[in-house]
């Protein structure tokens, strides 16, 4: 049994930040973590992904604009597996960072599965399954978060994958379907394009990167290759109603006038010139008139955007 002042459970960006802000201010302070130090970004997000996109960067270059930079290759070839090789050094050189912080600081480091038992109480298993029990006046609980798997969907490894699954493989897929377009969609897509990979981008609203300034998306826009596919107001998160697989027109149109109310978007938005109200295409269309549905049919399958 051990007494701290502050205990933070989780040791991502937020937690050892927090534990190490504690420290210094005089905290005795502790930090659990049921498997790395660094959290998601250092050993399998922002900074793998990273590393990765230089190689991508690299890649690209070579590849379709080597004559531009002055190199001829009779038989360039990529390795893939060096790369992610790469982008696992990078992570491990930064997360043994986040351990010489923790020492330096005086903060104890418990690595295992963290329950919070009792108001000033954690309890924390260890991989062999000992438990430790943490007296402490403060707790900071900063878990992080899950990717979200839409239900009925089951993460395989080999023909389903979370971005876990997906920085960490060596080897290329021939062809991949990205659905999302945030920022890790797009640097994965970003990643696989550069190496030749087919990739297919599906993202619900009508523009990549849609949490973004709208600038920001019609640049991207611009760039050449991938297929992808906007504003599909696809859902992943709806479970597909029995028939969706049918191709009869009459059935498509009800089912896409239904999504079409469940995804129905306007407001006002920031533009070049300043803030315009806008309905997306499919934001006024709650019948199934086959003008609504033609207008989605424009919107969401009509074009097949390059990217990257
Ligand atoms: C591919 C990818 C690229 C990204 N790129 C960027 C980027 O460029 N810029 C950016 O700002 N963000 C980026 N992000 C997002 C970034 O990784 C997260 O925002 C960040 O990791 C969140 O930090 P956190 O400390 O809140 O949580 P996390 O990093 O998720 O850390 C939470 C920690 O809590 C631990 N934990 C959970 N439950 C328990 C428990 N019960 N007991 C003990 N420990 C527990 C976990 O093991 C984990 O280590 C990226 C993410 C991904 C996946």
């Amino acid at each position: 049994m051990s007494d701290y002042d502050v205990v933070v459970i989780g040791a991502g960006p937020a937690g050892y930040v927090a534990a190490i802000r504690a420290a210094q201010l005089g905290q005795k302070t502790a930090v659990v973590d049921k498997q790395w130090l660094g959290g998601v970004c250092l050993n399998v997000g922002c900074i793998p992904s990273k590393a990765l996109l230089r190689n991508a960067d690299v890649a690209h270059t070579l590849r379709e604009r080597g004559k531009e930079f002055g190199f001829t290759m009779e038989n360039l070839k990529l390795d893939f597996t060096v790369a992610v090789k790469r982008s696992r050094q990078v992570s491990d050189r930064l997360t043994k960072g986040v351990g010489f912080l923790m020492r330096k600081h005086k903060i104890d480091v418990h690595m295992g599965e963290a329950k919070i038992t009792a108001k000033d109480t954690i309890s924390v298993k260890d991989s062999e399954g000992r438990t430790t029990e943490l007296k402490t006046k403060n707790i900071v609980i900063a878990t992080g978060a899950n990717a979200a798997v839409p239900s009925g969907w089951k993460v395989d490894g080999e023909k389903i994958l979370t971005y876990l699954e997906a920085i960490l493989q060596e080897k290329l897929p021939k062809s991949v379907i990205v659905i999302g377009s945030g920022a890790i969609g797009v640097e994965f897509s970003t990643i696989w394009k550069s190496y030749g990979v087919d990739v297919t981008i599906v993202e619900m609203l009508p523009r990549l990167l849609p949490l973004e300034d709208e600038e920001v998306s019609t640049e991207l826009s611009k760039k050449k290759a991938s297929r992808c596919w906007l504003g599909t107001g696809w859902n992943p998160w709806r479970p597909r109603a029995k028939g969706c697989k049918s191709k009869s027109p009459r059935r498509r149109e009800k089912r896409l006038s239904k999504r079409t109310k469940h995804w129905s978007r306007s407001g006002w938005y920031r533009t070049a010139k300043g803030w315009a109200w806008k309905s997306w295409a499919y934001s006024c269309q709650s019948t199934a008139s086959s003008r609504s549905t033609n207008a989605w049919r424009r919107t969401s399958l009509g074009y097949g955007r390059s990217v990257m």
